[in-house]
């Protein structure tokens, strides 16, 4: 047998051998003994669909459980996910998670105001718990979270999927090596023209407030992330065209701006009323950055003074499901953080923009 043909047969073989190996040694060159983080979803609408279909494609996270107030929502998860009867409950009777060895954690993806007492019975329950954005409606409630969690031993991380993003990472990258040189301005545009009047997102007693709370927090987090430092004073205007449909404390668009300590600035805008706002834009004294889609589902498009970004697109929940089992099970550090403490902060920064609405005054803050 010639050389050449040996060659290309032990190249097929181990092609083949590579295809058949389990996903997670040839994903992440972390052998078979790191642990699938086992998760059970808490809230079966568009969200928790979105990351239970993602959730097919990851090699270190398993979707096997549901947690719904829906019975029949529960059937089609068991056929559609091939999900036991035996780790399916529902909002009375899911504290018995405890007694289920199959369940590692649980992804809270229900109405906002819902996630501080559903994340607290999962510490108790002693699963690790996955919470939504945002994490809570105040910061209050939200430390109770993280001391809940702590006092369970317990993690609890925050579906902050863009901090697994490629292009935003890269971003991250060229800041912390210099290329950029002191950043001086933020700009962060997020909203969406809502819809139906009657939906959760526009009941105060469910949401926690509007547009601030679902999509405002976008430009809050991205602030931090992109700028690299901890705002450290908020001033913030809030105009609303329809007080039919935005409520009292449901904020239809509010601008605001931050200080940095750099002496960089940030301004913002939220809103529910206004399509086609998904952009940042970072400029700094050497070149500047655009994100622009900057949180859709992507792909999320991104250029620098340098070019056009070109990491590749992958689908945000399935990488950030494996890269929450590596956070959880082998104490990862994310680039950017995901934990509870760290959505603290988002929710500090919102109660002080809605402060600085009410008074009009600049409100300092101390993160
Ligand atoms: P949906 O309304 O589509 O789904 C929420 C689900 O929560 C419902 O289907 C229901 O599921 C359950 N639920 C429990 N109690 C209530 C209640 N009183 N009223 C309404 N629903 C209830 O919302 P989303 O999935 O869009 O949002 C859920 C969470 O996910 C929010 O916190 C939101 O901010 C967050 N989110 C995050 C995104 C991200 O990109 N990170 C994107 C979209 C949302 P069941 O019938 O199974 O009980």
């Amino acid at each position: 047998m010639s050389s050449r043909r040996k060659f290309l047969e032990k190249l097929t073989g181990s092609a083949v051998a590579l295809a058949v190996l389990p996903k997670v040694v040839s994903a992440g060159g972390r052998g078979n003994d790191s642990r699938t983080l086992r998760v059970a979803i808490m809230g079966l609408g568009s969200y928790g669909t979105r990351v239970a279909d993602a959730m097919q494609s990851c090699t270190r996270a398993k979707l096997v459980g549901a947690i719904s107030g829906t019975p029949s929502k529960l059937v089609d998860w068991q056929r559609k996910y091939g999900i036991a009867a035996k780790n399916c409950y529902n909002y009375s009777n899911f504290d018995a998670v405890r007694d289920n060895p199959d369940i590692d954690a649980v992804y809270v993806i229900t109405p906002n105001a819902l996630h501080h007492d559903q994340v607290i019975r999962v510490a108790r329950a002693g699963k690790h718990v996955i919470c939504e954005k945002p994490m809570a409606t105040d910061a209050k409630l939200a430390q109770e979270m993280v001391d809940a969690c702590d006092k369970a031993d317990v993690k609890l991380l925050v579906g902050y999927r863009m901090h697994f993003e490629p292009k935003t990472l890269e971003i991250i990258r060229m800041r912390k090596a210099g290329d950029f040189g002191k950043i001086k301005f933020f700009q962060g545009l997020a909203g969406f023209q809502i819809g139906d009047p009657s939906q959760w997102r526009l009941n105060r007693q469910l949401a926690g407030g509007g547009a601030m709370m679902d999509i405002g927090i976008y430009a809050v987090n991205g602030a931090r992330y992109m700028v690299g430092e901890e705002p450290v004073w908020v001033t913030a205007q809030e105009t609303k065209t329809d007080p039919v449909k935005f409520k009292e404390g449901v904020d239809e668009t509010i601008q605001f701006q931050f200080g940095f300590p750099g002496g960089a600035v940030a301004s913002c805008l939220s809103t529910y009323s206004m399509n086609n706002l998904d952009r940042f834009f970072l400029d700094a004294e050497n070149g500047w950055a655009e994100l622009f889609p900057a949180t859709g589902y992507g792909p999320i498009r991104g250029r620098t003074f340098k070019g056009e970004l070109s990491q590749p697109h992958i689908t945000h929940q399935t990488v950030q499901m494996d890269e929450m089992a590596a956070i959880l099970f082998d104490g990862k550090q994310p680039i950017v953080p995901v934990d509870g403490r760290e959505a603290v902060k988002d929710m500090k920064i919102i109660d002080a923009i809605f402060e600085a609405v009410r008074t009009g005054k600049k409100i300092s803050l101390h993160l």
